[in-house]
């Protein structure tokens, strides 16, 4: 879909790579009472006021910003995705766009970046990236973030590669990154599978390419949606019931995603709402509470109609589930997109 000139960004006509830069919000635009304190602290700026942090972002690259939303990313949802998603693909698809970078919340970015992973019809770079201190903190990581971030997207050894998050001096895949720690500036790993590259000194540096399907490369197509359909997280326990697999699904839900024990293993009730799932037309994804590990396909699969998430966690499963049922509740055919996404 062409976009009229009216909408892209006053970008500065020099040789350096055009990036835009897409604020949502999150502890990167946040501030404290005190530069001690690295916990406590609100959204205070849009991202005009986060580029003017980091100067030196206009030495490797001619830099616009543009506000989506300014929100914490607890507060993300679909329909933010979607507008986001939309806005990075129109981007895109102008000649006088290199590259798009997003600052983004940290506790919800792997969701955005691997839903935009599987929506951008681009291979021109897409870069999440965040904080976890607030602006204002002694030893604030927003601002080299940032830098880093740029660097990468402004990067053509960034091209091809699928949406990347930049942060900690690591470059991850959208499709594996984690958090795995509620504060540290080391939050996020691709953990066994490893990031694919780093920024030293504002060096961009790759040693691998992701091998899942990515961007260009997968089937859905935002421009035809207005909204996704209702996907929710279970969670398995000790003596867990069926009532949330009844309330979940009599609630509207069109799929559910299982955060089981072990091997996304199913308890006697988990079985059982596996069953009202079918029986409702819901589809069901065995994913696991394990912080690692892959979950496997089984022989009762067929009997029970479920799906296996493969290595995705189940909040990354959700992502690919909504997008999934936007064209198929097949249970083949959503293990095929669990299988190669
Ligand atoms: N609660 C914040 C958010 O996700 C945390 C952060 O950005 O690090 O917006």
């Amino acid at each position: 879909m062409p976009i009229s000139p009216e909408s892209l960004p006053a970008l500065e006509a020099n040789n350096l790579p055009a990036i835009v830069i897409l604020g949502t919000g999150g502890t990167i635009a946040a501030a404290a009472a005190s530069v001690a304190n690295t916990t406590d602290y609100a959204l205070a700026h849009g991202v005009e006021a986060v580029i003017q942090a980091v100067p030196q972002v206009h030495s490797i690259a001619s830099v616009s910003g543009e506000q989506v939303v300014n929100v914490s990313s607890q507060e993300i949802n679909n329909s933010v995705l979607l507008t986001l998603a939309k806005r990075v693909n129109a981007l895109l698809q102008s000649d006088s766009v290199d590259g798009v970078v997003i600052t983004h919340g940290t506790d919800t970015i792997e969701e955005t970046a691997y839903f935009l992973n599987l929506v951008i019809k681009s291979t021109k770079p897409v870069v999440l990236v965040g904080a976890m201190r607030p602006s204002t903190a002694l030893s604030a990581d927003g601002p080299l973030n940032l830098l880093d971030a740029v660097a990468v997207a402004a990067s053509s050894t960034s091209h091809g590669m699928g949406v990347l998050m930049v942060l900690n001096g690591r470059v991850g895949s959208a499709r594996h990154m984690v958090k795995t720690h509620t504060m540290g500036t080391d939050a996020f790993t691709g953990q066994e599978y490893g990031v694919i590259g780093s920024v030293i000194d504002g060096k961009v540096d790759f040693h691998a390419a992701p091998l899942r399907a990515h961007t260009v490369h997968c089937d859905f197509d935002v421009s035809l949606l207005d909204a996704l359909p209702d996907v929710d997280i279970l969670y398995g326990f000790q003596g867990a019931g069926s009532a949330l697999f009844e309330a979940a699904i009599s609630a509207g839900a069109k799929g559910i995603i299982f955060a089981a024990t072990g091997n996304g293993t199913l308890s006697e009730a988990a079985k059982k709402g596996a069953l009202l799932a079918q029986a409702r037309g819901v589809a069901f994804v065995r994913s696991t509470r394990v912080a690692s590990g892959t979950v496997s396909i089984k022989g009762n699969d067929i009997e029970f109609n479920t799906v296996a998430s493969n290595s995705l966690n189940p909040q990354k499963a959700r992502i690919l589930l909504s997008l999934a049922l936007t064209l198929t509740n097949d249970r083949t055919r959503l293990q095929d997109y669990f299988d190669r996404y």
